[in-house]
């Protein structure tokens, strides 16, 4: 089964949808329904095919500087003139490929929809960017993280999340894309990653998303969160939201990673503790000082045999050992000579929606809205399109600050 990826590196952008819809539509000729995608970042070439008829337009001008029929897969480069692509070369700094009617565009050997525009990044790096309808983004992106033979009320919810999150990504400070398609942002898979079933709840939920108090709603999710989901604050401590504040699940218990257990030699988590800058000897005891509401770890203790003692937060420690060794945060340490287990429960960060527990939740019959509103109460259904007409003021304490998200 197809699962989530992990780490991601989120932007907080303005946290109001209207200013990120307000600042897609003023981006080149993107309408507020485009999302930019940077499908390469700053590599030294790629390879591009185009399946049918195309136009190449100066992003800066907006002029037509070429058309074609097909292209055969070719190299793109940055040269001293302009971008190479084909067989021209083109004295552009951003060269927008259009596709006319169905032509498919191939980048390094995967299919996307809507346009792809290369933009020169460095004298020798370009990045290519896929700018996307966000309906189509979010089918190219669903299949990543959940089943496509998941129930599909459960799908419905993860479609409303996936679009939500991917609106409350957008990034106004950076000029050539929104999100990246990697870990770091929500993985996209473009045309190939789509689905049939997928696909269906993407256009069953079209526009929706959700929000609180008028703004996009930060909806994290994560896979299965092993009994409660956490507190957002306890991770990052600005999303200080009602909705995320964390609920009980019942749901989740037919998870796969509902229980796990992973053994490390004492000496290798003292090797990545050095390596991240804590210095610190054998190990002698990991203790846990405090949890949280949700039962994760708040705070860990860690003596070395020489006597000196490291207290480390339970989010730290994940995030240096590594979030797909120490599957959650939550788990029981039992030391064994020079050998630790941890036994633990669920996978993820466990803010917001338990992909597990909506899984569990459609299984018995509880609709879409019913399941986002378990995992994310208080919060308000609606279509995005609305909200761009309400047009509410930005306000300036919402503004950027990069957090690091570990799934
Ligand atoms: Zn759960």
């Amino acid at each position: 089964m197809k699962k989530v990826l992990f780490i991601f590196l989120v932007v907080v952008a303005c946290g109001i949808a209207v200013a990120a819809i307000a600042q897609v539509t003023q981006k080149g000729n993107l309408s507020s329904e485009m999302i930019r995608v940077a499908i390469v970042r700053d590599a030294r070439e790629a390879y591009l095919s185009i399946e049918g008829q195309y136009r190449l337009r100066d992003a800066n001008t907006g002029k037509v500087v070429g058309q074609g029929l097909r292209l055969v897969r070719s190299r793109i480069r940055l040269l001293e003139k302009g971008i190479l692509a084909g067989l021209d070369v083109y004295p552009v700094a951003r060269l927008i490929i259009e596709p006319v009617r169905d032509a498919s565009i191939i980048v390094n050997n995967h299919r996307f929809r809507g346009t792809v525009t290369l933009v020169r990044t460095g004298p020798h790096h370009i990045t290519v960017v896929n700018g996307i309808n966000l309906e189509d983004y979010v089918k190219g992106v669903l299949f990543h993280e959940v089943s496509n033979h998941w129930p599909m009320e459960a799908l419905k919810a993860q479609a409303v999340a996936t679009r939500t999150y991917a609106l409350y990504s957008v990034n106004p400070a950076s000029k050539d894309y929104d999100v990246t398609n990697d870990i770091y942002s929500q993985v996209y898979g473009g045309r190939e990653s789509e689905r049939y079933r997928t696909g269906l709840a993407v256009d069953r939920t079209a526009g929706e998303i959700l929000v609180y108090q008028g703004k996009v709603l930060p909806t994290y999710f994560h896979a299965t969160c092993g009994g409660m989901t956490e507190d957002a604050k306890e991770l990052w401590p600005k999303i200080d939201l009602s909705p995320l504040r964390g609920v009980p699940c019942m749901f989740c218990q037919d998870s796969p990673h509902m229980h796990w257990k992973k053994n490390f030699r004492l000496r290798d988590i003292q090797l990545v503790l050095n390596k991240h800058g804590y210095k610190m000897g054998l190990m002698k005891d990991i203790g846990i000082v405090e949890r949280d509401r949700s039962d994760r770890i708040k705070t860990l203790k860690i003596t070395s045999r020489d006597g000196q003692e490291l207290t480390i937060s339970g989010k730290d420690f994940r995030d240096i050992v590594g979030p797909n060794a120490l599957k959650s945060n939550n788990y029981e340490i039992s030391m064994q000579g020079y050998y630790v287990d941890f036994v633990g429960k669920g996978w993820g960060h466990g803010v917001g929606l338990c992909q597990w527990g909506a899984r569990g939740m459609a299984l018995q019959q509880f609709t879409y809205k019913q399941i986002l509103a378990y995992y994310y109460p208080g919060s308000q259904l609606m279509d995005y399109h609305d909200l761009l007409k309400s047009a509410l003021p930005v306000k300036e304490e919402n503004s950027a600050k990069p957090v690091t998200q570990v799934k």
